[in-house]
């Protein structure tokens, strides 16, 4: 019955949210949860309920203990839904166990942001590299028939045989595609570089937008190129990195300006890795404007989180700007302490004679050195 009645329904498919903070050892609470319901919803589900525990510590077996499987799977009977989303990284064998106990799809942050990303990538080399983090993620968390576990594979040459199973096999398979994709990043990043050194040898200077996603990048880009990006109230609305031409009245000169895919809470490690191309247009900037929705409460955080990841993918030292974006949407500016900062509304386009006598300081401070690279 409760199946036919879900085949039947033809809205979107529904999603129970979960969201876990551990006493020992305590987890940080790093805001990653008021994040979620947009993540799933951008992901295409529906957000039907949430649930968020705080437990002594975590179960090896299933994550959570049974009073709070109990609760879920309460939640998910009566809202009818078909998929778990847990904000925890959920180890392969924690995943299978929850499905068993719960009788739906489980999945976890990542593979919900893996999900968007492989909807979204547009080029070429996004779909590569959606690709390769998404098996890189899988390929622990392959699920064999017997419920077995790929973790404690050897894998390695040598190892394939007549009693190769399923499981192996298919593990196999991966690890050749993962190879292959290796190959072929390689030779695009080759291929990027090439134009990217075209690009540098012309004059112009190089901006690129950072900041998390949703902060106005796009429309940014949109407002300073008259281009036509594709700016969207979901997460991720662009994977690609997008260059334009701008023009600066002040310098009375051309700029570039690209726009980067969005920061955003723990971004797994495999995707940072993956997402070689777009670290490498901001590396490799002249000049950052880091994009910050003044109308977020935690507007403060996020951008202490952009700049700790600028330090960390060696892109620290290069000269920025601080757009505070949305100001239409605000009573009053919000109190800052950044040197270069300027208010903007990329939507209205207000706050542009500012910004571009900025930029006109920042380059007039630092000239580009681009022998140095
Ligand atoms: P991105 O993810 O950083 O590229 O953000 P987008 O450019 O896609 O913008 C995200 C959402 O914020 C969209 O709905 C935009 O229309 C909206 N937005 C962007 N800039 C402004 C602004 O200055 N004011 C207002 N009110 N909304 C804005
Ligand atoms: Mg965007």
């Amino acid at each position: 019955m409760e199946r036919l009645e879900q085949s039947t329904n033809t809205g979107p498919k529904k999603a129970v949210i979960v969201g876990v903070e551990f006493r020992e050892p305590p987890t940080e609470d790093d805001g990653s949860f008021g994040e979620l319901p947009l993540l799933v919803e951008s992901s295409g589900l529906e957000v039907a309920g949430e649930i968020y525990a705080r437990p002594r510590r975590p179960n090896l077996r299933t994550l959570v203990g049974e009073k709070i499987i109990s609760d879920i799977k309460y939640l998910v009977d009566t809202t009818g839904t078909t998929t778990v989303v847990f904000n925890e990284e959920l180890k392969g064998r924690q995943r299978n166990n929850l499905e068993d106990e719960l009788q739906v799809e489980v999945v976890d942050r990542t593979e919900v942001i893996l999900q968007i990303f492989a909807d979204r990538a547009k080029t070429r080399e996004g779909k590569i590299q959606v690709e390769l983090a998404q098996l890189l993620y899988s390929l622990p968390r392959l699920r064999g028939h017997g419920g077995q576990e790929l973790s404690a594979l050897g894998g390695g040459i040598g190892t394939r045989g007549p009693g190769e199973t399923k499981l192996e096999t298919d593990a196999r398979a991966i690890r050749d595609r993962i190879a292959a994709l290796r190959g072929k990043i390689r030779q695009l990043s080759v291929t990027r570089g090439t134009q990217r050194k075209q690009r540098m040898s012309g004059k112009s200077a190089q901006w690129s937008l950072i900041g998390y996603t949703n902060s106005g990048k796009t429309t940014l880009l949109n407002a300073l190129t008259g281009a036509e990006g594709y700016a969207d109230d979901r997460l991720f609305a662009t994977l690609d990195p997008l260059t334009r031409k701008g023009f600066n009245p002040v310098t009375r000169k051309q700029f570039l300006v690209t726009d980067t895919v969005g920061f955003i809470q723990r971004l797994p490690t495999q995707l940072v890795a993956a997402f070689q191309a777009t670290l490498e247009e901001v590396k490799y900037a002249d000049y950052h404007m880091l994009v910050v929705d003044a109308t977020d409460e935690d507007w403060q955080r996020k951008l202490d989180v952009v700049h700790q990841t600028l330090e960390d993918i060696g892109g620290g030292d290069i000269p920025n700007i601080v757009a505070y974006n949305k100001i239409d949407r605000l009573e009053y500016l919000p109190h800052t302490h950044t040197p270069m900062e300027v208010f903007v509304s990329a939507l209205k386009k207000e706050g542009f004679d500012k910004l571009y006598e900025r930029m006109a300081e920042l380059e007039g401070a630092y000239p580009i050195k681009r022998d140095m690279r």
